[in-house]
């Protein structure tokens, strides 16, 4: 089973369901290029499920790409913060 199909209903529903998974999850970089989380944060922010998008990214950790406008670091802090209630 892969990510997408373990994720849910709401996949199919992504905005992102069609652009380039590079654009996402860029090969051989360890950080996104602001440039590059900017182009992927616009499709996120005409997506209908980005609230179960960042939900899941959260809850089953995901440490690589870019989920509902937010980098892996952006993800981490708001685990961090999540931890601490
Ligand atoms: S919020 Fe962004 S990464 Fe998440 S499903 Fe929508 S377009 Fe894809």
């Amino acid at each position: 089973m892969t990510a997408h199909q373990a994720a849910g209903w709401w996949i199919d529903r992504a905005a992102c369901r069609d652009a380039d998974p590079d654009l996402f999850f860029p090969l051989g970089a360890s950080e996104h290029s602001p440039v590059q989380v900017e182009a992927a944060a616009a499709v996120c922010a005409g997506c209908p499920v980005t609230a179960q998008c960042l939900t899941w990214a959260l809850d089953t950790g995901q440490d690589h790409g870019i989920w509902a406008g937010t980098t892996p670091e952006e993800r981490r802090t708001m685990r961090r913060a999540l931890s601490r209630r």
